[in-house]
């Protein structure tokens, strides 16, 4: 079991048991004051389990609570607005293979609990948790509205009408996850024929739930003998997209972020943010429009706060998850299919056309399995092996060279140590990446 930046994540059968995540649940009640609390899932088989003990654990503490059954985190998160709650729990391992499950605990305005704020329900589950009488049990209600109305307001930014004109052949790809409930019917709406694959919601998942490449073989192959224009495939609560054009190429995961931002930037300058480990490619896109690009720390509720705070434009991750501000702070993959679409028919481009436009960089990226004993290595030494680099320390350490760019960071959740590198050509980016290893990881290790 482990506690993440957003809440708690563990195995199912083995850490992750439903007495914790009772706790867990009640502590986060208590810390909210009580009242109105939200809950959804994504499809995972185990997640009747947890559900009935975080409605538990929630009611123990006080809380009344609305189920909203199978729910995408984006929609979760909405709700949690829309109904005026204190706050939300979703259930849902994310992109994770199904063994995992994880609960992410929801704040009043909708963005995930700041770090800061999950130590602090982490203290109350170490103290004697506040459980209240028999006659102060609150009640479990259903409300199946969360789809509807997130497929409302995204539907409310998008020109529908254009949009319907093209009559776009779309495959989903639902990944049997939270996802198939409502991006069929978006695409509906929006005047596409839509091809279902792995769109049955039952969690049984028909490949790892994760929009990266090697997991859109199928819907790329679809995409072909269908003929279709382009291909969606979700993470399991539908966060996340990835993008297969209407030739079954499979798109790298960060062109999601940079086609929407492109998109909105055309519309409307402004701050685009995202992380530290996230491709140059948006600083040169941005920079086409006249646009700057704010970066954080790894984690999307870094880059959410901060895009709030900011008042950004556009924002997200590399991995599929876009943050659209008119809708709300939370990562969002729903938004961005109509997003996307949008752009190609305002375009009346092809997916492929627009993706050949993008800055073109490439990206290698490491995983190393050790605990560095001190990290970063000291400033003066890294000036020294770096000359003329600049530095960025926010987030482990990040070196910018003319050539492209290394970021070295030890994971917060794993014992690993993440090396991601960046540069215009594979040869470069391997060199970049071996750099990061001799010059900093190892260093580091001798420290
Ligand atoms: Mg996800």
């Amino acid at each position: 079991m482990m506690i993440g930046a957003s809440g708690l994540r563990g195995i199912v059968g083995e850490d992750l048991n439903p007495e914790l995540v009772a706790k867990f649940s009640a502590a986060f009640g208590q810390f909210l004051g009580n009242g109105l609390v939200v809950v959804g899932s994504d499809t995972r088989p185990s997640n009747q389990m947890y559900r009935y003990a975080v409605f538990a654990g929630l009611l123990s503490s006080g809380c009344e609570v609305v189920d909203l059954g199978i729910c995408p985190t984006p929609s979760l998160q909405l709700m949690v607005r829309n109904l005026e709650a204190k706050g939300g729990i979703a259930i849902t391992g994310s992109h994770n293979p199904s063994e995992w499950n994880a609960l992410k605990f929801v704040r009043p305005d909708g963005l995930f609990l700041y770090p800061e704020e999950i130590r602090q329900v982490v203290r109350i589950t170490e103290s004697k948790i506040k459980r209240v009488s028999w006659d102060r049990i609150g009640k479990v209600r259903r409300d199946d509205s969360a789809i509807e109305n997130h497929l409302k307001k995204i539907l409310s930014l998008v020109d529908q009408q254009e949009i319907q004109t093209r009559h776009f052949k779309v495959v989903i790809d639902g990944c049997n996850g939270a996802g198939a409930l409502i991006t069929p019917g978006l695409l509906q709406k929006l005047g596409c024929e839509v091809i279902e694959v792995n769109c049955e919601p039952h969690g049984y998942f028909a490949h790892p739930p994760e929009p990266i490449p090697s997991n859109l073989r199928e819907l790329s192959q679809i995409v072909k003998s269908e003929g279709a224009d382009l291909g969606f495939s979700h993470d399991a609560d539908a966060d996340r997209v990835g993008l297969v054009t209407e030739k079954g190429d499979i798109l790298p995961e960060d062109y999601v972020l940079l086609l929407v931002a492109k998109f909105v930037l055309s519309k409307r300058k402004g701050l685009v943010v995202t992380n530290l480990s996230t491709t140059q490619a948006l600083d040169d896109l941005a920079a086409d429009f006249d646009s700057r690009v704010r970066r954080t720390k790894v984690g999307d509720i870094y880059v959410a706060r901060c895009m709030r705070k900011e008042k950004a434009v556009i924002g997200g991750e590399g991995n599929g998850g876009v943050i659209v501000p008119e809708v709300h702070y939370a990562r969002d993959g729903i938004a961005a299919v109509a997003l996307i679409l949008n752009y190609l028919s305002e375009t009346g481009s092809s997916l492929s056309l627009l993706a050949r436009s993008l800055p073109r960089y490439y990206m290698v990226k490491r995983k190393v399995k050790v605990t560095p004993g001190r990290f970063p290595p000291p400033r003066e030494y890294l000036k020294e092996q770096f000359r003329g680099a600049r530095f960025s320390f926010l987030d482990g350490v990040k070196i910018i060279l003319k050539e492209g760019w290394i970021h070295v960071r030890p994971s917060g959740t794993e014992p690993v140590v993440r090396i991601i590198s960046e540069a215009r050509t594979r040869e470069e980016a391997e060199s970049l990446s071996r750099m990061g290893m001799e010059k900093v990881l190892k260093v580091s290790l001798e420290n």
